[in-house]
């Protein structure tokens, strides 16, 4: 068996986090590192490493996910906008090989990345 991701820890509550929101399909929690005044980060419970590895199969899932990240963007204040980031890959800049997206707001975000 491959070795736990830190997010399927999380997931399986074998590692504490401060989540904000779960139901049968998804987490959310904060960003221990947090880039913003809100840091989430969302994920799935399916384990899926990142958004190069999604399926047919997985499309009503990704489309929940995104209703949680518009219902966590309005629950978190967020009315004058947010960023939702998926880094992908290691040129994508992602660390962790559970796929997840970032919710970032409450203050300008600059555009473009680094
Ligand atoms: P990425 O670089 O897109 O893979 O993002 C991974 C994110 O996970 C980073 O922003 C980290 O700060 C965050 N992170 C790593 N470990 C934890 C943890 N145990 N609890 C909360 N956030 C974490």
């Amino acid at each position: 068996m491959p070795e736990k991701t830190i997010f399927k820890k999380i997931i399986d509550k074998e590692i504490p986090a401060e989540i904000v929101y779960e139901d049968d399909h998804c987490l959310a929690f904060k960003d221990s590192n947090a880039q913003a005044p809100v840091h989430l980060l969302l994920i799935p419970k399916k384990e899926i490493r990142s958004l190069a590895e999604i399926e047919q199969e997985d499309q009503q899932l990704l489309g929940h996910l995104l209703l949680i990240i518009n219902k966590l963007a309005r629950e978190f204040g967020l009315s004058d906008g947010f960023r939702t980031v998926a880094n992908t890959g290691k040129d994508g800049g992602q660390t962790v090989d559970h796929l997840h997206f970032h919710l970032l707001g409450q203050r300008p975000l600059d555009w473009p990345p680094g």
